[in-house]
């Protein structure tokens, strides 16, 4: 008899029977940790439920490629793209440079897989690694029309993709002041997002590059890329235009994922993932 794995597929909202690209083998790209600060027992949780997910796959005789990014640069403490870096606002409170914040919290973390017998994954790229990269990519985007620039770094025009919101399902036209805050006046959009954003002029940054973008105005200005194209960009680079799962927490449904789709999609013409296996909230009941 041969077994079957049924899996809760979120992009469309029900079980479906998990059947591979490529026969016998499994592709997965997992949001990994932003490493500013220890991984909580929530955090933790998202990486033993997709351990489960790994295992059981491995169990049925599946070959698991898998990739778990390190974000060392550029998730800040906003989802709409304002705030400080997460990981340099760590560094500046512990009075460390952002390298040494980031490289400790990845140790951290990756002690603390080991103790949970979690399987290491085939890759684990750091963020910071691969700018060039997502250079390249928003290049390409830009190529395509799909992107502008403001004040503060390039967007991508979250209205140029048919249906960018068939993974979140929100209602874009409803959506009310307040639960996507534009701080930046100058998008066009509620839904735009960041793909690069320039180092802010009255405070300096550690971790900053060149780029071939710059405000009006200012010359030769560095930056550092939003956080979104990481994953867009990581997931492509080893494992292609479309791999079989993308894993990660229900919270990153309306905003991180959303983007992620819309700006792999604008290149690729392809929805980066067939399955969406994402984890819900872990709630702690006091009594
Ligand atoms: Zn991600």
């Amino acid at each position: 008899m041969e077994l079957k794995l049924k899996i809760y597929n979120t992009f469309k909202r029900k079980k479906e029977v998990f059947k591979p690209i490529k026969k016998g083998e499994v592709s997965i790209y997992t949001c990994g940790p932003t490493v500013y600060d220890f991984a909580h027992i929530g955090n933790l949780r998202t990486y033993i439920f997709e351990d489960v997910l790994v295992r059981a796959l491995k169990t049925l005789g599946f070959k698991v490629k898998r990739v778990l990014n390190i974000t060392d640069v550029g998730h800040l403490t906003d989802d709409e793209d304002a705030g400080e870096d997460k990981v340099e606002k760590s560094a500046k409170k512990a009075k460390k440079t952002a390298r040494q914040i980031a490289i400790y919290f990845e140790k951290q973390f990756m002690l603390d897989m080991t103790k949970l017998n979690i399987e290491k994954a085939t890759f684990t790229p750091r963020a910071s690694d691969f700018i060039p990269e997502m250079i390249k990519f928003i290049q390409k985007l830009e190529v395509k029309k799909y992107t502008y620039l403001t004040s503060d770094g390039v967007y991508f025009d979250s209205t140029r993709v048919p249906n960018y919101d068939q993974l979140a399902k929100i209602d874009i036209k409803g959506l009310e002041e307040g639960k996507r805050v534009t701080v930046n006046k100058e998008k066009k959009h509620k839904t735009d997002f960041a793909l690069w954003k320039f180092s802010p002029k009255n405070s300096k940054r550690q971790m900053e590059w060149e780029s071939p973008w710059s405000p009006s105005g200012r010359d030769k200005v560095k930056g550092f890329p939003g956080w979104h194209i990481e994953c867009s960009v990581l997931a492509q680079k080893f494992l292609g235009d479309k791999f079989d799962i993308h894993c990660g927490g229900v919270d990153h449904i309306s905003v991180h994922h959303t983007n992620e789709i819309a700006q792999s999609y604008a290149l690729t013409k392809k929805i980066p993932a067939v399955y969406w296996f994402l984890n819900q909230w872990i709630f702690v009941l006091w009594f």
